[in-house]
């Protein structure tokens, strides 16, 4: 079932919203060579703590940490370690909600870690586009597979993949709700996007096959191949005046 929030409810939310945009920032700042991704995922729930928030992934369908982080070829849901130290040419997708006053928030971003290498440079900026891409069609009347379709075809045109197995989805008082949001489809179809519907939108998107596994951890999810893979998320309030990204810092 699709929950529609009204305008009080939106405006809750935006502050769930805001404090991910900028745990998710602070994240950003904690990525650089020499650093364990637990020590990212501490920074990430202390932020979260001290607003009065709670990492919405803490504990959620038992994941033991409050970010996802996933270097290179791990596509998302990469488990922070401290035996995970990043280097000089990594890219480094962490995923980030928080939950406060009765709604979650939730994003993403790809970051750099030093200098990368201009084949990884491509893939992050495409991913990023193609999530802008997704959001210039979250528009009232249009439909779920509008979005999709976007993703898609923006990043099959640069002959990247769109992972199949992992999809957007409806947020909100929780962290998944309907409808699923893929980041493939046909235009016209799927939901009918309605003002206060509140989505994810969140291309995963790699440099060889869409083919994905799941790691013997059941939460690391890799590329088949061993390629990169990106990973790049909003939460977006569908409006009567078009898209309104939620997860925006300050
Ligand atoms: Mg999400």
């Amino acid at each position: 079932m699709v929950v529609i929030k009204t305008a009080r409810e939106l405006s809750k939310m935006l502050d769930a919203c805001k404090i991910s945009a900028e745990a998710l920032r602070v994240a950003g700042e904690a990525v650089k060579p020499g650093v364990t991704t637990y020590e990212i995922d501490t920074v990430v729930r202390k932020f979260i703590e001290k607003q009065g928030a709670t990492p919405s992934f803490l504990g959620y369908g038992g994941f033991p940490a409050s970010a996802c982080i996933s270097v290179n070829n791990v596509v998302i849901h990469g488990i922070p370690s401290k035996k995970q130290v990043l280097k000089e040419g990594d890219i480094v997708s962490v995923d980030v909600g928080a939950f406060y006053e009765g709604f979650h928030g939730d994003n993403a971003y790809t970051f750099p870690c030093g200098k990368i290498s201009a084949n990884a440079q491509a893939l992050l900026d495409a991913t990023k586009e193609s999530l802008y891409e997704g959001i210039k069609m979250a528009l009232a009347g249009n439909r779920i597979g509008d979005i999709g379709n976007a993703v898609q075809k923006y990043v099959e045109a640069r002959s990247y993949s769109v992972v199949r197995d992992f999809v957007g989805h409806g947020v909100g008082a929780k962290l998944h709700e309907d409808p699923s949001v893929p980041n493939y489809g046909t235009p016209g179809r799927g939901v009918r996007l309605v003002p206060g519907m509140t989505i994810a939108i969140e291309p995963m998107v790699t440099e060889g096959s869409y083919e994905v596994e799941v790691l013997e951890d059941e939460w690391t999810t890799v590329t088949k191949d061993g390629k990169l893979a990106a990973h790049f998320e909003h939460t977006i309030a569908i409006t009567d005046n078009g898209p309104k990204i939620m997860t925006l810092c300050d």
